[in-house]
């Protein structure tokens, strides 16, 4: 796919991938030998038709193929750009065996982008109303896509957001330049079209419980909020100035726009000419280490306990960074973090590792090697090794089932927890996860509600 130059995009937020031109498209969509039993299929959380759209793409049918995929997902756009299809319906693709696998997301981006580019977003028509109300709790890719199936089976839909701008983790986790916002908004907007109602600012737990919902006259909850406490590494010196996690990093620059400070009105540090470490190996690392970048670091550094074989995030983003000039530093554990007489960061002490048998993870176990310690100058540094759950709906709905981590747990099959009424699914379930699983999580329970609602009736 064209891509932006790296040395260019180093220094501005515009998207890197461009997309699919119609002949590329077409050229793509050709590769797909349109298996009798499609494997690709099976790779799909949300089951898209891959074949039947493809074959629509290689027609030349383009809004053809955007009325296939939303069939079974109403956020294309997003999907085609952030979810790791290499690792799910790519990795199935018979074509992979021997060449390159067909690329779906990509595919699947482009046909989501014509459409909106040429005619806008179309929605499809709906049932009759059958009179039920649901609440979603949380509008990240679990609430979207939940809200998405139950409004066109007929029932109605009310999704509840605790910040000023929907779309969970899709507005605050993810940079501008891997996901627009503005594609966001316009796949949020199409569900508003079909008939969700939003509600921004309503921290349920606090503004009104899971019972209070019940109580209003929803049938059904959904929960989905997400997993939003971020962890941190309980080393010395991570209270100094200079050290964020990336949840608080990502949502200061990408939700609120702090690279556009005074004009908005957050800040946050000023990596110009700085020296910026980021700890961790998923993808909300790069992304942390590629916004620093663009806010201007003079080095930026990805610090990671194992080697690039384990880690985490998607080939693409980890190719990404070193395109745009990130270095990383791996088989390698932060000690210390060491700060100034003023309690601003300084350095971080290192110790160097070796991998040794493979732990419970399935990946090789990171040992230090003793006397390895040294120290490097950094600046800011910033913590993403991901995120647990937050524990308002715990605190506030003790009733239902959690795990240690404050997960709430949930029939796998239908997403119901063991209040009556009650779904759940998402990061609050499965812990840190992608946003097509959880949007997977978010059909499922869509289902199942569309049962129980039919049952109780
Ligand atoms: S497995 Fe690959 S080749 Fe077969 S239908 Fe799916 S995308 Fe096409």
């Amino acid at each position: 796919m064209p891509e932006q130059d790296p040395l260019q995009r180093r220094s501005n937020f515009n998207e890197v991938n461009l997309g699919f031109t119609e002949e590329l498209a077409k050229m793509e969509a050709l590769r797909c030998i349109q298996c009798p039993k499609p494997t690709c299929i099976e790779g799909c959380p949300v089951g898209v038709k891959i074949n039947e759209f493809i074959a629509l793409v290689a027609e030349g049918d383009f809004l053809g193929a955007a009325d296939k995929m939303k069939e079974d997902n109403l956020l294309p756009a997003i999907c085609g750009r952030v979810c790791p299809q290499e690792e799910q319906c790519e990795v199935k693709c018979v074509v992979g065996k021997k060449n390159e696998p067909v690329a779906i997301g990509r595919l699947e981006r482009f046909v989501a982008d014509y459409e909106r580019e040429t005619v806008g977003i179309r929605v499809p028509s709906l049932k009759t109303k059958t009179g039920k109300k649901v609440a979603i709790v949380g509008s990240g890719p679990a609430g979207l896509s939940c809200a998405g199936d139950l409004i066109q089976m007929g029932h109605d839909v009310t999704v509840f957001e605790a910040l000023h701008e929907l779309g969970g983790v899709l507005i605050y986790g993810i940079p501008e330049f891997r996901l627009p916002k503005s594609i966001v908004k316009e796949e949020i907007d199409s569900l508003s079209k079909l008939g969700v109602e939003f509600k921004t600012n309503e921290v349920i737990g606090l503004t009104d419980t899971v019972d209070e919902l019940m109580q209003n006259d929803y049938d059904a909850v959904f929960i989905a909020v997400g997993a939003g406490l971020p962890y941190f590494l309980n080393i010395p010196g991570e209270n100094l100035n200079g050290v964020y996690s990336s949840n608080e990093f990502l949502t200061r620059v990408n939700l609120m726009k702090a690279y556009r400070f005074p004009e908005f009105d957050t800040p946050v540090f000023n990596c110009k000419d700085k020296n910026v470490a980021v700890f961790g190996g998923g993808n909300t690392a790069m992304d942390t280490v590629r916004i620093s970048k663009r806010l201007g670091a003079k080095n930026a550094y990805i610090i990671y306990r194992r080697s690039d074989v384990e880690m985490p995030a998607r080939a693409e983003e980890i190719h990404h960074a070193k395109e745009e000039g990130i270095e990383f530093i791996l088989l390698s554990n932060p000690l210390e973090f060491i700060g100034d007489e003023k309690g601003w960061l300084k350095s971080v002490k290192i110790q160097r590792m070796e991998l040794g048998e493979p732990d419970s993870s399935g990946r090789r176990r990171p040992i230090p090697i003793p006397g390895s310690d040294y120290i490097l100058p950094i600046d800011m540094a910033v913590i993403s090794i991901g995120n647990g759950s937050n524990p308002i709906i715990q605190k506030t709905t003790p009733d239902l089932n959690y795990n240690k981590w404050g997960n709430i747990l949930v029939d796998e099959n239908t997403m119901k927890t063991s209040k009556k009424g009650v779904f759940a699914g998402g990061d609050i379930v499965t812990g840190g996860a992608t946003v097509i699983l959880a949007m997977g999580a978010g059909r499922k329970a869509a289902a199942a509600i569309n049962d129980y609602l039919k049952s109780e009736s």
